[in-house]
């Protein structure tokens, strides 16, 4: 994707990103991008707003002439399609918008920097490069699907979706076989009784773990002998825990964070992003060394 033709800025006015999701209140993306605005002395801001599912429509009418762009979270990125006027074709596929830019003509573009983040992720934290390898996805929502595009792409020979909606699994691995001849399964968290025979990657990406009170999306007990375990939201979660204990290689989406942090960042700005500058503020944050 050709990023400077899309691109409003430099014009040097201030720049105005944010976030929409519910809930906002856990996001570090403003700090970290606030932190790479400054770094590279960006006159801007980057807001978080709370939305919920029946605020979205009339909050993109709003911000449409308010910001230059924003990232989108939990539960909106597939809703928000139908109300932007263009969408990058791997976005449309995965039906996952996370990065919306404000072109010149104020059309709003679409497009998911997720699975790039991921796959960066899995490298840096895991040492995992996806090429032949099997990996069991935990969740088939838009961070699942941006994550089993990336990972088909890059060439695993196997995946096995877990979700509750057995239908949306199904979705996601319809498009997969559109990008890759990867063999596909899909389960139920109920089928499952004992640990999965095979898999060298787990990947949570369900939303169960964001509230104190939400149970395990999948006992740990049942991973699959010597597999890493990557769960997608950025902090220790129950489920990241027991895998610990358990010895299982671990870890969590911080890095995943910061890179598809660094790729909308980018859009908006045309610039290379300070990536270390917004590494040590997520790890300062969360007080990490
Ligand atoms: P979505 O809302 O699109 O999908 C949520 C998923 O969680 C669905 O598979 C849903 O299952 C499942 N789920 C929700 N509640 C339950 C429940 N009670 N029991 C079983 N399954 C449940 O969210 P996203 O895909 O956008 O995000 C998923 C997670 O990934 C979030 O925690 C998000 O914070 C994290 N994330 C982290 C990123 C990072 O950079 N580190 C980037 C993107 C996301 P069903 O289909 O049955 O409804």
């Amino acid at each position: 994707m050709v990023v400077w033709f899309l691109n409003f800025w430099p014009n040097m006015k201030k720049l105005r990103l944010g976030i929409i999701g519910d809930p906002i209140i856990h996001s570090l993306s403003p700090i970290m991008h606030e932190a790479a605005l400054h770094a590279l002395g960006i006159e801007g801001s980057y807001t978080p707003l709370q939305v919920s599912s029946n605020q979205l429509s009339s909050v993109i009418s709003q911000r449409r002439e308010n910001w230059d762009g924003w990232n989108v979270t939990v539960p909106h990125k597939g809703n928000i399609i139908p109300l932007l006027d263009t969408i990058e074709t791997q976005a449309r596929k995965i039906n996952s918008v996370n990065t919306v830019v404000r072109l010149k003509d104020h059309r709003l573009w679409g497009t998911s920097t997720d699975g790039y983040g991921l796959i960066k992720a899995l490298e840096c934290n895991l040492n995992f490069i996806p090429n032949g390898t099997h990996v069991v996805l935990l969740g088939a929502g838009g961070a699942a699907r941006a994550a089993a595009a990336a990972l088909a792409l890059a060439d695993i020979s196997k995946l096995t979706i877990i979700n509750r909606t057995p239908e949306k699994a199904m979705e996601i691995v319809n498009f997969v076989k559109t990008l890759s001849s990867c063999q596909t399964e899909i389960m139920t968290p109920s089928q499952i009784i004992a640990p999965l025979s095979s898999g060298d990657l787990v990947i949570q990406a369900t939303s169960l773990g964001l509230k104190e009170i939400d149970p395990l999306p999948f006992s740990p007990q049942f991973l699959p002998e010597k597999c890493c375990v990557f769960d997608m939201i950025y902090s220790s979660t129950p489920f990241l825990q027991q895998s610990q204990r358990l010895g299982f290689k671990t870890s969590d989406g911080l890095e995943m964070l910061l890179y598809q942090g660094v790729k909308s960042f980018e859009y908006w700005t045309n610039q290379e992003a300070p990536v270390e500058i917004m590494r040590q503020t997520l790890y300062h944050a969360k007080g990490r060394k």
